[in-house]
């Protein structure tokens, strides 16, 4: 398909701080950009050419974007995947709406990464009251994660026997989920992979990732494990993104076990929080590869400028409140980037921004990171 060049209009189908990232990127490389999204305030509004002020699933505005834009993407994957499905009919759309609606639902997703030769965590899919009526031994102690709409942790309820595990299936409501075995984790990783075509992707190197309370907190790059097996997860990464046929930039999260074997969590068809680092310290970021991706262009080289690390700032870091915290030591550290998202209510456990920290190492990176963190 023919390259689509600026200054074409290019479309995303949500407003938040990754539709805002993405607008950047577009904007700076020359093309107009289109936002689909109900909130008048949405972060990605303020570098927007157009804000389209609808529900995503609203049928004019999806025709309204799809008419005006080369190229539509996403930025969620809570998106209606037919959302996607009915803009690919007047425009041209990545990823796909199919891919979307492996990522959106943990029970296909699973599937697909298992049918990818992948491993993941031992499941039981449960689409009805009847699936849980097996012997649960091999997923307990476990995890029940509602098949769609988690995120950041929500939605899941760890359990350890199968009284429970049925009990917390009944209360949240019957709907779909998975019952997956708790793992022991040594660490967390991702990969983030750009793919075109076969013959054209390229992938960021591996991110380490600290969550609290079940959202990212920091990511640290390189990762610290073996070079193999970083090399190991980004080739799982291209494999998945292969088997899907996959086009646009998707996210791979991983578990590394205490035997230094991966298995993997989840996939997210979109830039990633665990991404974010890009923005600063490698020669292509994750949203001009979306960019790139959707308008058929080389994705662009992942190489890493510098170790660093990324520190996401959520609604807690503003105590007092609502009062901003001490901007002033982070914009004065020479080697820390600060992105806000430019969102008006701060709120706990509320994505608000991050910043990026590189240093000659890793290790010294998190503890430089850290310290600025403190001081906010
Ligand atoms: P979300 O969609 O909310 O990110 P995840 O499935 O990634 O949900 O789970 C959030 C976090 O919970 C993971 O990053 C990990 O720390 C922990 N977790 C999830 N599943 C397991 C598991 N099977 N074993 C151990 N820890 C898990
Ligand atoms: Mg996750």
């Amino acid at each position: 398909m023919a390259a689509i060049l600026p200054p074409a209009m290019l479309g995303i189908l949500g407003g938040g701080q990754l539709g805002r990232m993405f607008a950047v990127a577009a904007k700076t490389m020359g093309y107009r950009v289109a936002v689909l999204d109900p909130d008048e305030n949405a972060p990605a509004a303020a570098f927007a050419d157009r804000h389209i002020r609808a529900p995503y699933n609203d049928p004019a505005a999806l025709r309204e974007l799809a008419d005006s834009c080369a190229a539509v993407t996403t930025e969620f994957e809570n998106v209606n995947a037919d959302a996607m499905r009915e803009l690919a009919r007047r425009t041209r759309v990545s990823p796909s709406g199919d891919c979307v609606a492996v990522a959106q639902d943990r029970i296909a997703e699973k599937a697909w990464i298992n049918k990818a030769g992948l491993p993941t965590a031992p499941y039981l899919a449960i689409e009805s009251v009847e699936d849980i009526q097996v012997e649960l031994a091999p997923y307990l102690p476990g995890i029940l994660k509602t098949a769609r709409l988690g995120y950041d942790g929500k939605g899941q309820v760890r359990v350890q026997t199968a009284a429970e595990a049925r009990a917390a299936y009944a209360n949240l409501g019957g709907q779909a989920c998975v019952l997956e075995k708790m793992l022991d984790l040594q660490l967390e990783v991702s990969a983030i992979v750009t793919r075109v075509s076969s013959a054209q992707s390229a992938v960021f190197p591996v991110a380490e990732n600290i969550h609290k309370n079940g959202i990212l907190d920091e990511s640290i790059v390189p990762a610290r494990i073996a070079p193999a097996l970083a090399k190991q997860a980004q080739e799982m990464a291209r494999k998945l993104a292969e088997a899907l046929d996959y086009v646009g930039v998707l996210a791979v999260e991983f578990f590394v076990l205490a035997d230094d074997s991966l298995v993997v969590n989840e996939i997210a068809p979109r830039p990633h929080n665990s991404g974010h680092y890009t923005l600063t310290a490698c020669l292509t970021d994750q949203f001009q590869q979306q960019v790139r991706a959707m308008c058929g262009l080389l994705p662009g080289r992942t190489d890493l400028l510098s170790p660093v690390v990324m520190v996401n700032l959520l609604g807690d870091v503003w105590k007092d409140n609502g009062h901003e915290p001490n901007w002033d030591v982070l914009a004065e550290a020479p080697n820390a980037q600060l992105h806000l998202y430019g969102k008006k209510q701060a709120r706990p456990g509320r994505k608000m921004g991050h910043f990026n920290v590189m240093a000659a190492s890793a290790d010294e990176a998190l503890d430089q990171a850290r310290a600025l963190k403190d001081t906010l």
